[in-house]
């Protein structure tokens, strides 16, 4: 055979590029024991990565003395089952990205950087039976000896990293092994048998309507279908995901369980823990490299019978799947924003589809684009409208603020509300979505204000670390003494946030304690947990807090929530605000009145009389989200159009538009030349930030009604971005179904 007929292996690598990589098979590594998804370390310019094999050819364009040949071959069998990988090409096809890029985010860091996928082993010495120390063998081998008796100090044996702590060697031990007096016993690591009964706890029963969803989706085991479990807050919802996945495991199954960041507090993970005698394996962003492999590795192995995780626990692979659930499907951290920008919510419907088994995405809140689909007859549409446990769902109240003095985001009848709930010894939550003491500090001689150097946004005035911090870049200035324009000194911080909410409260209810709960105050260790531990002592107080309050907790006593400020959320320009308003509202206001009090909910507002707003706050978040979806669809905007946004962005103005031009006029041409038509460009524009860590911004955007021609345009227009010189100077990305148009 001439060295041209030699099959070439097509490898995806850790690289931006969407292309695959040629490589001749690893000297001496019989081409019959290549298989597609095994990962092979080879030389990439200057530097070894590591690639994952997508296919074998014949043929390939990179002249023969220029092919290289892979270093090593990494694996013995496939790390990825072919369900995930099959996963893997979908994704990196539907979001446009680089398939090797893709297999790195959906990998464990460490199987990125090569090592063995495979559960660990561990390695004992033992006493072979019948050896003695008295072995003629060791008469003149003292060494041996010594080592043979340590050997046989130990019946259970010697982990080989226990070796040199006792003073073996290990020369000695492997010609002992030769001889016959020792042996080797490789054991798995501490592996949980597979439990025989699985509840540890007993099953509430199941009322009604948790009855029927729970049927509604047993009835689909063994085959996919997507349901979408709408239940108000406390409607039992956790309980009918536990009930399924008891079901799941009994069948043999294994589930798959994704939950929001912010959920990932103990509350959650000890309902799992609590209720089953199930190994369960935990995969989220704060656990170490070792331990996400080795849940991973158990999770494909079979031997984790549940599996918890935020967004990208999606990618881990699972032998025997039975169930998938989304928790808060509604939530945007399930939207990656960098890099693969993926929403591993729609993945998971993918992946349920691929894997042929039932989906729950479950909210009290449903995503417009769920609702959507379950309106269409895509997903199944799952109800649950009484609580659970009897409590009363919260009641309303729309305060109109216009032309009313605000004390640091404080009308007079919400300071009167606070007071009375407080008296009656209950608890009270303000919620404000804004950090800091104040978003601007403005000089009130020459009217100056903290805007960031690096970002067309305003620095927030941090009172408490006495700093200006802007949130778009990270960038932290000290806090001015005099105006940096005019010198003067009456500097005043303008708006409110937390900071000052919590400040303002504390002197006006001077004898309670008020608990601020935002990214700052639980930044240290153990902050948070020590924060709801004074909450749980059920003593009245207030909680002034951001979004963090608004999900996965339960304050029972807390029966007033007021929020401050729901007018951004209706002045905004994305189109989305209103729809993230209704949420975090029905959020916020779903963690009172939890036990025997019925809660109260007060809105501060300008616009009280917004049809959106009256429509949220007296029929329901349905209501709303029906008449939200009616205006997208007359506007032509998802769930109703699709998108894709071009985003561009560089140091020196106008370069990044320039780029976005180029984009313009190459995807024109190739929607002339392949007659595609429905598809908008809209654009380039500066992006609304225009300048952010110090990169001028611009995007384009895509819109069409059906994804098809976009996915073939933009399969065809990327590469040719790629190609462009002007792609050099600027940093660009592609994002499908954007959920951000900022
Ligand atoms: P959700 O997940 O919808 O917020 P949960 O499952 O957390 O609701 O249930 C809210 C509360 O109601 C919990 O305290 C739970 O123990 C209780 N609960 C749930 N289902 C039942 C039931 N069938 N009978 C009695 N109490 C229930
Ligand atoms: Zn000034
Ligand atoms: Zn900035």
């Amino acid at each position: 055979m001439s060295a041209d007929a030699q099959p070439i292996l097509r490898l995806a690598l850790p690289s931006p590029l969407r292309r695959l990589f040629d490589y001749r098979a690893p000297p001496g590594v019989p081409i019959a024991r290549l298989q597609p998804g095994m990962r092979l370390r080879v030389p990439f310019g200057h530097r070894e990565v590591i690639g994952v094999l997508i296919e074998m050819a014949n043929h390939s364009e990179v002249p023969a003395d220029k092919l290289k040949a892979a270093l090593e071959l990494l694996d013995a069998r496939p790390p990825l089952p072919p369900t995930l990988f099959r996963l893997c090409l979908w994704t990196a096809q539907y979001y446009q990205h680089s398939l090797g890029d893709t297999l790195s985010w959906a990998l464990p860091v460490l199987l990125r950087q090569g090592e063995p996928a495979e559960a660990r082993v561990e390695r004992v010495w033992h006493l072979a039976a019948g050896a003695s120390l008295e072995d003629p063998r060791l008469a003149r081998a003292p060494r041996q000896r010594e080592a043979l008796r340590v050997i046989a100090q130990h019946p259970h044996g010697v982990p080989q990293p226990l070796l040199a702590k006792l003073g073996l060697n290990k020369d000695s031990l492997e010609l002992l092994r030769d001889k016959g007096l020792v042996h080797i016993e490789v054991r798995r690591h501490a592996q949980a048998p597979r439990p025989s009964h699985w509840l540890a706890q007993p099953e509430l029963p199941l009322n009604a309507e948790q009855r029927q969803a729970f049927e509604a989706v047993r009835g689909g085991f063994g085959r996919f279908g997507a349901f979408l479990l709408a239940g108000v807050t406390g409607s039992g919802k956790t309980e009918v995901y536990l009930q399924l996945i008891r079901e799941a495991l009994e069948a043999g199954r294994q589930a798959l369980v994704l939950i929001p960041e912010i959920n990932l507090g103990p509350q959650t993970l000890e309902r799992f823990a609590r209720r089953f005698n199930a190994r369960i394996a935990l995969l989220h962003s704060a656990i170490g490299d070792r331990e996400r492999l080795d849940a991973w590795l158990a999770a494909r192995d079979g031997e984790a019978d549940i599996v918890i995780g935020t967004r990208s626990a999606l990618f881990t692979p699972l032998q025997r799947p039975g169930l998938i659930i989304v928790d808060e499907e509604h939530d945007a951290s399930y939207k990656q924003q960098e890099g693969l920008r993926y929403h591993a919510r729609d993945l998971a419907v993918v992946r349920a589809q691929q894997e042929q088994v039932p989906i729950v995405l479950g909210s009290a809140t449903p995503s417009l684009e769920s609702l959507h689909n379950a309106h269409s007859g895509r997903y199944a549409l799952l109800r649950l409208e009484r609580r659970a446990g009897g409590a009363q769902p919260p009641r309303y109240l729309r305060l109109d603020v216009k032309s009313r003095p605000l004390d640091s985001g404080i009308s007079a009848p919400l300071q009167q509300a606070i007071a009375q709930t407080l008296a009656a010894g209950q608890q009270v939550l303000v919620f404000l979505n804004r950090r800091g003491f104040a978003p601007t500090l403005l000089c009130h001689d020459c009217g100056w204000v903290s805007g960031c150097q690096r970002c067309d946004a305003r620095m927030t005035l941090h009172q408490r670390s006495n700093e200006l911090r802007c949130h778009h870049c990270g960038h932290v200035e000290r806090r001015p003494n005099n105006c940096p324009q005019c010198g003067q000194v009456d500097l005043r911080p303008l708006g409110a946030g937390t900071e000052r909410a919590e400040e303002r409260l504390a002197i006006l209810f001077p004898d309670y304690p008020v608990l601020r709960i935002d990214r700052d105050s639980t930044a240290r260790k153990g902050a948070m947990d020590k924060l709801f531990a004074t909450i749980g002592k059920g003593q009245p107080c207030i909680l002034v807090g951001t979004q963090m309050l608004a999900k996965g907790h339960h304050f029972p006593r807390v029966t007033l929530v007021a929020i401050l400020d729901a007018d951004g959320g209706l002045f905004s320009a994305d189109f989305r605000a209103s729809e993230r308003m209704a949420q975090l509202i029905v959020q916020v206001a779903g963690r009172a009145g939890r036990a025997e009090e019925p809660g109260r909910v007060i809105i501060q507002s300008h616009l009280a009389d917004h049809p959106l707003l009256v429509q949220l706050t007296e029929q329901g978040y349905f209501a709303f989200a029906e008449q939200a979806l009616a205006e997208r669809r007359a506007a032509g905007l998802p769930p109703f159009a699709h998108l894709a946004l071009l985003r561009a962005e560089a140091h020196k103005p106008n370069q990044a538009e320039l780029f976005l031009d180029e984009a313009c006029s190459l995807a024109e041409g190739l929607l002339a030349e392949q007659g595609l038509s429905g598809i908008e460009l809209l654009g380039p524009v500066p992006a609304p930030m225009e300048r952010r860590a110090g990169r001028y911004r611009a995007q384009l955007l895509l819109q069409t009604n059906a994804r098809a021609p976009l996915h073939r345009l933009l399969g065809q227009l990327l590469p040719r971005l790629e190609a462009l010189p002007a792609g050099r100077t600027v940093r660009w990305s592609l994002d499908v179904d954007p959920v951000d148009l900022y």
